[in-house]
Parts: structure tokens; sequence; C-alpha cells
């Protein structure tokens, strides 16, 4: 997956830029139909009225296309609502609802106003209160409609502003649930993934452990750990730079997920150290995976033109054990049997064994 960074505020203007643009272009068309109509009934007044309307969002769009953006919602949220006002309270009436346009707009309001600018916060109580308000007046509104000629055609109007509101609350509730989903999702991956290898982190790595530690206390299954260190990482960042580094990592993460099983968990568990969670698996089925793996990077030769780099790691695998209190702990195992194999000569697999003094005699130093 590749994350384009960009600035909080950069994104925010984006969403609402994208949402200004789809307002003003719709409202313009939504003129321009009923100005079509209004000329097929002989309502010439109402007509140009919406020809001016449309004439505005047109200008409008043209501004926001050149990116200016302050002013443009503000005067595309006002010239809806006189729209509607004139309309509904003056020329035609309220009986053809074009006042319920005032729902899906309320909805916009929210949506081109930003709620954590002040002023914009304030704008959008404003406006909002302003096209209730405007709502009121169309549907209470003491005038005599002008365009009592044209009576005859309310029923269809009113189904018409029906059908305009609907599809005006659908379009704009379509736009946020997207903007709500693509924004949960990233976060949720940024919260759960590394950036670098594109793995699980290490706080997902032990959320899931926890997890598969409590079910196999309560007599479940059985599951185990494999944690490796790059042998020699160092030396790679010093010869060829960081950035070569970076490659190499990203190379050691992509050769251990194709070896592993889809269901064990992969995760980058420190800057050179990766972790896997084998669920249904015992200490000795871990210890094939590990030496398969180790075998696997051993092998793998990684070209970065001009280099040819290849390391091997060493692997500690600790699988669930009654005797173990936390799945910290067993983790901390893991550890300590990889630091095992990294004293006794790298690029090898240790299992945690109990009984071994060498893990005593470093409980002993730690204890101390
Ligand atoms: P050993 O065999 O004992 O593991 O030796 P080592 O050189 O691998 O040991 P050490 O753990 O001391 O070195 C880890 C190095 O990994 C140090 C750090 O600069 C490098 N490193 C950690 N994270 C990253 C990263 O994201 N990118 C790059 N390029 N290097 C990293
Ligand atoms: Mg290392
Ligand atoms: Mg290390």
């Amino acid at each position: 997956m590749d994350v384009k960074v960009k600035s909080y505020n950069h994104y925010r203007e984006e969403t609402k830029y994208t949402l200004s643009l789809v307002f003003t272009v719709i409202s313009m068309m939504v003129c321009v139909l009923f100005a079509i109509s209004f000329i097929a009934i002989g309502a010439n007044y109402a007509a140009y009225l919406q020809i001016i309307g449309a004439f505005v969002f047109m200008t409008l769009s043209g501004l926001l296309r050149r990116r200016i953006q302050t002013f443009t919602r503000y005067i595309a949220i006002m010239t809806s609502i006189v729209l509607v006002l004139i309309q509904g309270a003056i020329i035609f009436g309220s009986g053809y609802g074009f006042h319920y346009q005032i729902f899906p707009l309320i909805v916009v309001i929210f949506l081109l106003l930003d709620f954590n600018i002040p002023y914009e916060r304030i704008s959008i109580y404003g406006l909002s209160f302003l096209g209730i308000a405007s709502f009121y007046v169309c549907e209470l509104s003491p005038l005599k409609p002008n365009f009592t000629d044209y009576l005859v055609y309310e029923k269809y109007y009113y189904s018409i502003s029906l059908f305009i509101a609907f599809m005006g609350l659908l379009i704009v509730l379509y736009y946020l649930s997207k903007e709500i989903f693509s924004a949960r999702d990233q976060l949720y991956s940024m919260a759960t993934t590394d950036a670098l290898t594109n793995l699980y982190n290490r706080r997902t790595f032990l959320k899931r452990g926890e997890e598969a530690f409590k079910i196999a206390e309560r007599g479940g299954n059985q599951f185990a750990v494999i944690i490796y260190d790059i042998d020699s990482f160092k030396s790679v960042n010093d010869e060829y730079g960081h950035l070569v580094g970076d490659v190499v990592l990203k190379s050691m993460a992509e050769v251990s997920r194709e070896t592993i099983r889809e269901t064990d968990l992969l995760a980058r568990y420190g800057g050179e150290e990766f972790a896997i969670l084998l669920p249904n698996t015992t200490p000795e089925q871990a210890s094939v995976v590990a030496e398969k793996l180790r075998s696997k990077i051993e092998e793998h030769i990684i070209s970065i033109a001009p280099y040819k780099i290849n390391r091997s790691i060493s692997l500690g695998v600790m699988g669930y054990h009654f005797s173990i209190t936390s799945f910290d702990d067993l983790v901390d195992k893991a550890d300590k049997a990889m630091y095992k194999s990294k004293l006794t000569g790298k690029n090898r697999v240790t299992v945690y064994d109990m009984t071994d003094p060498f893990y005593r005699e470093k409980r002993q130093v730690n204890d101390i």
C-alpha cells in the first residue's frame, strides 16, 4: 500500500473543495432543469430567477476550480436559501414543496464548513438557523402566491421537490460515509501495521498474543512464538547506507511472509527484529518453521544494484506452557532463546528449554 503523506490541513481542504464543487455543480443543474420546466409551464419570472441562480452556481464552480474557497462556499449556501425563499414564500407558495430542499442543505452546511475552525463553527450554527427559519417562513408564509395560475402543477412540483430533497440527502450521505469509512480504514491500518514493511506492528502482535494466551490458559489451543533478529545488520547500514538497510528490511519481511502460513501473525517487533505468533502450533512444529525460515533467509540474496547483500537471522522459539504466567513472559523467554542463538554463533534456531542452565544463570544475573 502506497501511503502518500500529506498534511492534515491539506487533506481537510481537499475534502471541502471536492464537496463544494459537487454542491455547486449539482445546484447549477437543478436550477437549469427548473428553469426549463418553468418556461414550459409559462412561469417566466420564476424561470429567470432560476437562470440567475444557475449563473451564480456556474460562476462559483469556476471560482472553486481556481481554488478560491472561503467566500464561494458561503455564497453558494446563501444563494440556495434565497432561491428557496423567493420561490417558496413569494412566487409559488408552500404547496409546491420547494422548501423541502432545505433539508439536504442543512447537511451540506455541516459538511462544507469546518467544525474545528471557530468562525466556521459559528457560521454553521448561523446558516443552519437561517435555513430552518427560511423553511418556516415558506411553510407559514402569509403572503399570497403571485402565480396562482399554475396551481394545477402544484402536486407535480411537490413530488419533484421531495424527490430532489431525497436525492440531495442521498448524495450528501454517500460522500459522508465514503469519507468516514476511508478515514477509519486508514486510521486502523496506521494503528496496526508498520509503515516500512507493511507487517503488523508490535502493538498488534502483543494484543493478539495476549488473546491467544488467554485461550490457551483456559485449556484452549496451544500456540508458539518465534522471535528473530537479523545478524550483523548494523554493518549493512554502515557499508551501504540507511536507505539500503530499509530495502533489506522490506525484503526480509517479504521472504518471511512467503515462508509462513497465512494463519500465522507476522510482525515487525522492533528495528530489525521480527516476531511470529503461530496458533495451533507446538514448540516442535514452531522450531521446524523457524528452521525453514532460517535456511530460506540464509539463501536469500538481496540485489540492490550494484550490491548483493546476504544476511542470516538468529531465532528463538517458545511455546505455551502452563507454568508461564503471561504473554509478556512467553515473549521474554523466546527473546532469551534468540539471545542464546546470537551468543552461540548466530544463524541458528534455539528452542527455549526450562532445564537449560544457560537461562538460569542469566536469570540470576538479571535478578540481582
Ligand atoms: P547482531 O547480529 O548482534 O544482531 O548485530 P546487529 O548489528 O544486527 O545488532 P544491533 O541490534 O545492535 O543493530 C541493529 C541495527 O539496526 C541498528 C539500527 O541502526 C538498525 N536499524 C533499526 N531499525 C532500522 C530501520 O528501520 N532501518 C534501517 N536502515 N536500520 C535500522
Ligand atoms: Mg541484529
Ligand atoms: Mg537488534
